[in-house]
């Protein structure tokens, strides 16, 4: 028998058509959700009182999933998330970071489609989430999508269109999902010490800042100098490049020596950030960017938060930006 706990948050798979286009109906989910029950899975479902577009979220609402799900951690042997898809990723990279010492399955889902929609993608979501969620021996956060399970920290939603809306461009899935559940277990993480969860702050101001030709890369380093920010992302191009604009680099500089991390990623969806495979991308790491590898901006501004949630020392953050925590950068 497995116990599972259904938190629904919000997004496509449960909205209906309003007057004003697609909206979550409350009650409508949970109601649906009754075709799953069986012998041999038991699962509660927590509706939150305010259903969301997940374009709407905020550190807020990552507390309120973590402290729904660390409160009743013990009653159940996993972990069904429904989410919208517009911000799943982002919600299964700080789910990820914050569920330290995670030893039970957390899996996200959603649709394309709503479950009311006669072509829904909804319903094989649902079911693969729930499978997944009765893995025993799955110790981390994933997202279950058009058949494949991704490590949360690791996935992006990559079409707006068609039903396979994520991927992980640089991870192999956790299973594939066809007649049989292929699951991937060598690719699992274990469970890395004691269960040790954590809220994040609400109050920090982060910001990923994508360079783009021209003006794009004054205007990054403007806000960086701006003094308002605690951390930071450059969406850089290529394999870490960028052009050695004085205001950029005065930017990332200002920023270093308020202890504020700057994290350099790239704009492509697939590889790394490779600081000396080009001289272009030295000068970022002069002024003291921290190459971010092939981190998915989701998982590097998940990963700031958390971290930076903890106000850890400044040799400590550093040593656990440039090392795997759970699964989400290749070293
Ligand atoms: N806008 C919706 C959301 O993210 C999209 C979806 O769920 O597919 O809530």
């Amino acid at each position: 028998m497995s116990r599972i706990l259904v938190l629904y948050t919000g997004g496509t798979i449960g909205m209906d058509h309003t007057p004003e286009g697609l909206a979550p109906v409350p009650g409508l989910l949970p109601r649906l959700l009754q075709r799953f029950e069986r012998p041999g899975l038991e699962f509660d479902i927590v509706e939150f009182a305010q259903l969301i577009d997940s374009s709407a979220i905020t550190p807020r609402q990552w507390n309120e999933i973590i402290d729904a799900l660390v409160s009743r951690y013990a009653q159940y042997d996993g972990f069904v998330v429904i989410h919208g898809t517009d911000t799943m990723a982002y919600t299964a990279s700080v789910l990820a970071f914050a569920l330290q010492g995670l030893a039970k399955p957390v899996v996200l889902t959603g649709a394309q489609l709503p479950l009311v929609h006669p072509r829904s993608d909804g319903w094989a979501n649902l079911a693969d989430a729930f499978e997944a969620a009765c893995q025993p021996d799955l110790h981390e956060v994933a997202i279950a999508f058009n058949r494949l399970l991704l490590r949360g920290c690791r996935a992006r939603k990559l079409d707006v269109e068609h039903f396979d809306g994520f991927n992980s461009p640089n991870a192999e899935p956790l299973a594939e999902f066809a007649i049989h559940a292929h699951w991937r277990r060598d690719r699992w993480l274990k469970q890395d010490g004691g269960w040790r969860p954590q809220r994040v702050n609400e109050e920090l101001k982060l910001a990923a800042l994508m360079l783009t030709p021209g003006y794009g890369s004054a205007w990054a380093g403007r806000a960086l100098q701006s003094g308002e920010l605690d951390g930071a992302i450059v969406l850089s191009y290529g394999s870490g490049n960028a052009p050695a604009d004085p205001a950029l680099l005065d930017g990332i500089a200002a920023m270093t020596a308020r202890g504020c991390p700057v994290l350099t990623l790239t704009q492509v969806v697939k590889g790394a950030v490779e600081v000396g495979a080009y001289a272009a991308s030295q000068p970022l790491a002069r002024a003291g960017a921290l190459p971010g590898g092939d981190l998915t901006p989701e998982a590097a501004l998940a990963k700031l938060h958390v971290l930076l949630s903890a106000a850890p020392s400044a040799a400590a953050l550093r040593e656990a930006l440039a090392c795997s925590l759970r699964g989400e950068i290749t070293l």
